[in-house]
């Protein structure tokens, strides 16, 4: 038996607890991982709420992400002891995932932990700092470089924003915050911002074009914020879309894209190529200081993961929240 978050939806409603599970009730896959962390990503705080329709497979063990130790190995390369990494794939959605003290997992979808990573550093990290990662390699894919301007962070506060206004700060980039929570402009100024700007200059409708201001955005909050963002991209920038939090719409006019050539590059990290994986990883732990990782870190149990999802879907969580499964 072993610990795990479990969703359950029925006739009486849609819930999610902690609960003893039998080893015989794991997935089909040809790895069994033994879990140290796990983390609360925004799409973690969508499933276990049941606010958006994540999990499509029920009883579901959420946690789209995990770090931990090969308990036993059916795959060639991966062998009982190798530490690992584990991002998306449809985990924690369609399959069981991160938030249990046991995981059995494709091993084609495992990466091998950085060896200067810890598994609790490695979910500090997590999705949100991978696909942070992966949103300053599609600005740097374009062309944008220190040097260049300003960069736009928005959800700074967040997980994705905050990985991502380190990771840009210490590239040497020029970084500008947006966030709700002006209060914490302290801490976005400890991991590197160097303006911090209040996100409702953003999230209202504005004008298919603004005065030019960012050579490169990475967007987590969608709607009016992406379009404005698009609007204020100077010449042949580049915008790197990954995220929802204010909305899924996109409300804007072609004029960035035909008048300044702006680019607006998509980033998925669920079914992102292994190779893009493996070099994410490779870049995190060369660009990422981990200093600034604890200090946007906390801890929690498995046990208030449930509670954590609702604060963090609020807006209440600041930075990343590791979840330690074995508490
Ligand atoms: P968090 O909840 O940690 O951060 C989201 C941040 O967005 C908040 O902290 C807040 O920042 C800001 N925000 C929240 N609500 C609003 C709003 N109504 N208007 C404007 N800003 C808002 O989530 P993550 O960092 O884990 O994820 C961020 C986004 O990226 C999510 O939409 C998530 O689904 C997406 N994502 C996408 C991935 C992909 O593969 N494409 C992978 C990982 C995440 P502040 O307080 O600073 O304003």
């Amino acid at each position: 038996m072993f610990k795990a978050v479990l969703i359950e939806k029925d006739d009486t409603g849609y819930r999610a607890g902690v609960t003893e599970v039998d080893e015989a009730a794991l997935p089909e896959g040809d790895v069994t991982v033994r879990v140290d962390y796990s983390t609360l990503n925004y799409k973690d705080g969508l499933a276990i709420t049941g606010k958006s329709p994540v999990v499509r497979k029920f009883p579901m063990v959420p946690g789209i992400d995990l770090a931990g130790t090969v308990e036993a190995s059916a795959h060639a390369g991966i062998v009982p002891g190798d530490r690992v990494v584990l991002n998306g794939w449809g985990v924690g959605e369609v399959h069981w995932g991160g938030l249990a003290q046991r995981a059995r997992l494709k091993g084609e979808w495992l990466v091998p932990l950085p060896a200067t990573f810890t598994s609790r550093q490695a979910m500090a990290i997590g999705t949100a700092g991978y696909t942070a990662m992966l949103c300053v390699m599609a600005l740097e894919r374009h062309g944008v470089t220190p040097g260049q301007g300003e960069v736009l962070v928005t959800g700074a506060n967040g997980g994705v924003g905050s990985v991502a206004v380190a990771l840009l700060a210490k590239l040497g980039y020029t970084v500008v915050a947006s966030t709700g929570r002006p209060q914490e402009a302290d801490y976005l100024k400890a991991l590197g911002a160097a303006t911090i700007i209040d996100r409702a200059e953003l999230a209202t409708p504005g004008k298919p074009l603004a005065k030019e201001r960012w050579a490169g955005v990475v967007d987590t909050v969608g709607s009016h914020t992406l379009a404005n963002a698009c609007a204020s991209t100077r010449y042949r920038g580049t915008v790197a879309a990954c995220g929802l939090a204010q909305g899924m719409d996109l409300p804007a006019s072609v004029a960035p894209f035909i008048l300044r050539g702006v680019t607006l590059a998509g980033v998925d990290s669920v079914m992102a190529p292994r190779a893009e994986r493996l070099e994410a990883w490779r870049r995190l732990a060369q660009d990422l200081d981990v200093g600034k990782l604890e200090l946007m870190t906390h801890e929690i149990g498995l046990g208030e993961a449930v509670a954590t999802a609702a604060a963090l879907l609020e807006g209440k969580v600041r930075g990343r929240v590791v979840v330690d499964v074995n508490r």
